[in-house]
């Protein structure tokens, strides 16, 4: 068995859609990134990258490379899920926790959770926390998304 962990922060801007965890959240502003900059699915597949052993996201999707402009970042996902289980390993869970101040997401957890499952994960869970007001989270000038993963070997 193996675990990893991820961690991702993107700026909120405006003229950018608002995706989580493969969704579109609607909101007046977007998180700003060279790919669809979905923090949660990015902080998800770092911890997934990270129970391999195999780096980080950005050398495997690098934002200088101008393929993954505004990349679909759930296929990434998919992508990495393919991968853990090409070197025999079931991405079995992952536990998210989502940090913003605005939008509210519990009216979107259910969807969110939906679209991760079908990118090949067996079980996830999505939590959602404010910042109490504090730092850039606080200010509404990013959100930011931690991760965990759980692989399992498979026979
Ligand atoms: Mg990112």
């Amino acid at each position: 068995m193996r675990t990893g962990f991820g961690y991702d922060s993107h700026r909120l801007a405006h003229g950018r859609r608002l995706m989580l965890g493969g969704v579109e959240i609607p909101f007046e502003r977007g998180l700003e990134g060279h790919s669809d900059a979905d923090v949660l699915v990015h902080a998800i597949i770092d911890s997934i990258i990270g129970a391999l052993g195999l780096g980080d996201i950005g050398s495997h999707f690098p934002d200088t490379d101008p393929a993954y402009k505004d990349a679909d970042s759930m296929s990434l996902l998919r992508e990495i899920v393919q991968k853990a289980g090409a070197v025999g390993y079931e991405t079995s869970w992952v536990d998210a926790t989502v940090v913003c101040e605005e939008p509210k997401l519990a009216p979107h957890m259910q969807a969110m959770c939906e679209s991760l499952l079908s990118a090949g994960i067996r079980g996830v869970n999505v939590k959602a926390k404010t910042n109490e007001g504090m730092g850039f989270i606080g200010r509404g000038e990013g959100i930011a998304a931690f991760a965990v993963c759980t692989l399992t070997k498979t026979p």
